[in-house]
């Protein structure tokens, strides 16, 4: 049996290492265009503050590792075209020759490419790149191009176009280093995955640390500034109320988001679905004979949505898993996301899982949401700090459908998200969050934990007695 997966990041890789782990005598490719297979792109933030010393740190597994754990590795090498009924994958090898793999099953994993939002100076003959500065930020190559402009051009301010988690992050890391930093989003809020409370909470830590946060403001044109001034780009983009907001900046880093990659598994006949990416059942099957895909470039099925697109690397590694297994016979079924994520921005953190109350509504449920402020431990020991929770619980069946937590990087925010991630996924109420056993000493907790509180402030808001 020979498996070829295309892509060496978290999906491609995780799809390799599941099939190999079921079968050591599993012939396996992975075939990727670069030279750096499962790389935690997750980690670049952390590369580029300075926090992790040395690119090669991020490797979750290194070259040596995974060739130990009996996979064939094609870097420098793109699948272009799939022969669907020869089971066949043409690629184009690292000294540009041509060459045809065959396979028994094939694994999609190409993932995502960032948007490219249409700003004038982004794009067309004139573009401007990261030659001058300008980057978008995604794969490994990415962020030797902004690492190359930090090291050489030695800016001393940047804009962000953008607000989501990675442009947060990434506000963060260019402040560790140093720059002046100035963040557009043309949303009302940044962190628009969660609500505007939060997001008011984020904007208000971006802001203390320094960085001029500009939101309802919408990125127009990038070009170069005219010599002399105090950045050597210029930024121009509109207020909320119409006025012309100008910026310059050394460097210009874009970071609004992903679409899925499905050039290739598209050629092939392969159907699309929600937001353009590759349609697939829980078992990762395409529509296309012995041809999984997983990753970024699929859409996700949801505990609570059912189909959309939510492109992340903790659902990659499990759709990837899914997809080597299937791929060997198996019949593995991924169980869906509840959208589980978690930023820091500076000295805090924002997590949110399930559905927010819009989208619980647009879902067909009846939410409520109430917010709630609860100690990560008890206030008498020294340290403690106030968490931001938010509860979206079902008023008429009393689920719990989904939580939003802020609050201090060492206040635990992440754990306490996976809590209500369990509790979620396992379909419990708000209510029984309340009876579940969870771990008390005044260090480090409460008799009721900060979720128990604020399950309980919603089971009184939405149940009065
Ligand atoms: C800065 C940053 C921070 C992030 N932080 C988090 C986080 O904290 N938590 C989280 O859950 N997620 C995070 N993510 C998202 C996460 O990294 C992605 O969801 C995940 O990497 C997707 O994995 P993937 O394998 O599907 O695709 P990708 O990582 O996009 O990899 C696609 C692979 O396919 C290869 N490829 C594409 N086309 C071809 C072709 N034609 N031929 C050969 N190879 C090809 C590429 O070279 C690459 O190896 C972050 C992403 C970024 C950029």
């Amino acid at each position: 049996m020979h498996l070829v997966m295309i892509g060496g990041s978290d999906a491609g890789i995780s799809a390799a290492l599941r099939a190999r782990e079921l079968d050591p005598a599993a012939d396996v490719t992975v075939v990727l265009e670069d030279a750096y297979p499962n790389f935690s792109i997750c980690g670049i933030p952390y590369y580029v503050s300075g926090e992790v010393t040395r690119w090669r740190n991020l490797a979750h597994r290194t070259f040596a590792d995974l060739e130990a754990a009996g996979m064939r590795l094609r870097t420098d090498t793109t699948a272009r075209r799939i022969d669907v009924p020869g089971r066949k994958l043409l690629v184009t090898t690292a000294d540009g020759g041509e060459e045809l793999l065959g396979y028994d099953k094939l694994v999609v994993g190409t993932g995502a490419v960032p948007v490219r939002p249409p700003i004038t100076g982004l794009s067309g003959p004139d573009a401007l790149g990261p030659a001058g500065g300008v980057h978008l930020l995604h794969s490994m190559g990415d962020t030797f191009a902004v690492m190359h402009t930090l090291e050489q051009a030695g800016p001393a301010s940047a804009v962000i176009v953008g607000a989501g988690y990675i442009g947060l992050e990434m506000a963060d890391a260019l402040t560790i280093r140093g720059l002046r930093v100035t963040q557009m989003e043309q949303l009302p809020e940044v962190l628009p995955t969660v609500d505007s409370q939060l997001g008011a909470l984020v904007h208000a830590e971006l802001a203390s640390h320094g960085v001029e946060v500009l939101t309802g403001t919408t990125v127009r044109a990038i070009s170069k500034a005219s010599p002399g001034g105090s950045g050597r780009l210029q930024v121009i983009a509109t207020a909320a109320d119409g006025t012309a907001v100008t910026r310059t900046a050394d460097m210009v880093l874009v970071v609004v988001g992903v679409r899925p990659e499905t050039t290739l598994a598209a050629e092939a006949g392969a159907t699309l679905g929600v937001k353009g990416a590759i349609a697939v059942d829980p078992g990762m099957h395409t529509n296309l004979p012995d041809v999984f895909a997983a990753g970024d470039c699929v859409i996700t099925h949801h505990r609570l949505l059912g189909q959309t697109y939510l492109p992340l690397g903790t659902t990659a590694h499990k759709q990837g898993r899914v997809a080597g297994e299937n791929a060997l016979g198996g019949n593995r079924q991924f169980a869906g996301s509840l959208g589980t994520q978690v930023v820091k921005i500076f000295d805090q953190a924002a997590a949110r899982t399930g559905l927010r109350d819009h989208e619980a509504a647009a879902a067909g449920f009846n939410p409520v949401t109430t917010e709630t402020a609860a100690d990560d431990h008890k206030a008498y020991y020294p340290g403690s700090h106030r968490i931001t929770i938010r509860v979206t619980g079902d008023r008429t069946t009393g689920r719990l459908l989904g939580m939003q937590l802020f609050g201090h990087k060492n206040a635990e925010i992440a754990k306490r998200a996976d809590i209500a991630a369990t509790a979620v996924y396992h379909g419990m109420t708000v209510d029984a969050v309340s009876d579940l056993d969870l771990s008390y000493t005044p260090p480090l907790g409460s008799p009721w934990d900060a979720v128990q509180m604020a399950a309980q402030a919603w089971t009184r808001a939405t149940r009065p007695r």
